[in-house]
């Protein structure tokens, strides 16, 4: 379950502090010293770590505060406040062109759940009326072709191929001109990830992304990777402008740092949640629901 140890730490932390009564700024200061190793330990980036607590000691350290009747309730209600910002405030929807169809392209690093993630989010567009069309884009993987294949099947919904050694930007290109005829108003476009970042790798997305100018250009991260999930999201964004990250495999992460560094981190939103390798294991990510799950 994510965020298990953070949970425990930062409840047992603020249930010290209800137990006290009237606080002291000693009191706070104390606290904040504790939720500090609870964000590190939940492997939340550094800095924004720093950035946080500096946040909430400023609000919660004011006569305002340590001055009302229950003061832990006003520092606990900051700390949820301020959580909740982290990761975005609100929840951020897909951009749904007027003029269809609306183009989304995934990418992300081989193994982080893309193709998957594919097949999900047509589920999830499907089941609000949508008829997505799914495009085969990832060349280098002859599985991953055959593996939207039957994603395809399995969700009653066209798949887009070529033959074998089209480039992926006339894949994508035709993807689009398919669509128009056959009325599917979303196409969402599998890309080729690679082990690691490199070059080629974006060259391709950047080409495919001049080409078809994509109304969502969403990256797929593994959560359990951590920070080197969000090093990865800082990448793709500085080099190709991502609307907004797909974290995956959220069931198996039991720290959190990643989903609580990308917005601070990148800038970017996280839209989704990946909870397991079943189709309707998508969630749409709701920061506030996300606090509330850390103070319980
Ligand atoms: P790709 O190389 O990025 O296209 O990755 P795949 O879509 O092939 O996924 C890699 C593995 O991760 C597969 O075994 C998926 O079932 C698994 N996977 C994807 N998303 C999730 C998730 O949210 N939770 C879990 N537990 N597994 C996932």
């Amino acid at each position: 379950m994510i965020f298990e140890g953070l949970a425990d730490r930062l409840q047992a932390t603020f249930k010290k502090l209800r137990g006290r009564g009237k606080l002291t700024e000693d009191d706070v200061n104390e606290a904040m010293r504790e939720v500090r190793m609870a964000l590190l330990e939940a492997d939340v980036n550094f800095k924004v770590v720093k950035d946080f607590i500096k946040k909430v000691k400023e609000r919660a350290i004011g006569q305002e505060v340590l001055d009302t009747l229950t003061p832990a309730q006003v520092v606990i209600k900051i700390v949820n406040d301020e959580l909740t910002a982290l990761m975005g405030d609100t929840q951020s929807r897909i951009n749904i062109s007027s003029k269809p169809p609306t183009v989304i392209m995934l990418a992300g690093l081989q193994g982080a759940g893309k193709t998957t993630t594919a097949g999900k989010l047509a589920y999830t567009l499907k089941k609000q009326g949508k008829r997505p069309l799914l495009v085969a884009a990832d060349v280098y993987r002859p599985a991953a072709i055959k593996q939207l294949q039957v994603l395809g099947e399995q969700l009653d919904l066209p798949v887009f191929t070529m033959p074998e050694g089209t480039n992926p930007v006339t894949i994508a290109e035709q993807a689009i001109v398919h669509a128009a005829s056959y009325a599917n108003d979303i196409v969402i476009i599998d890309t080729a990830g690679r082990l690691h970042i490199n070059e080629e790798l974006m060259q391709e997305l950047k080409a495919i992304k001049q080409t078809v100018k994509p109304h969502e250009i969403l990256l797929v991260v593994d959560a359990m990777t951590g920070q080197d999930a969000v090093n990865v999201a800082e990448h793709f964004n500085n080099d190709l402008g991502l609307d907004g990250v797909i974290l995956t495999k959220l069931d198996g992460d039991a720290r959190g740092g990643a989903a609580l560094s990308v917005k601070a981190v990148t800038g970017c939103p996280i839209k989704f949640v990946g909870m397991g390798e079943k189709l309707e294991a998508l969630e749409a990510f709701h920061p506030d629901r996300m606090a509330s799950r850390i103070l319980g």
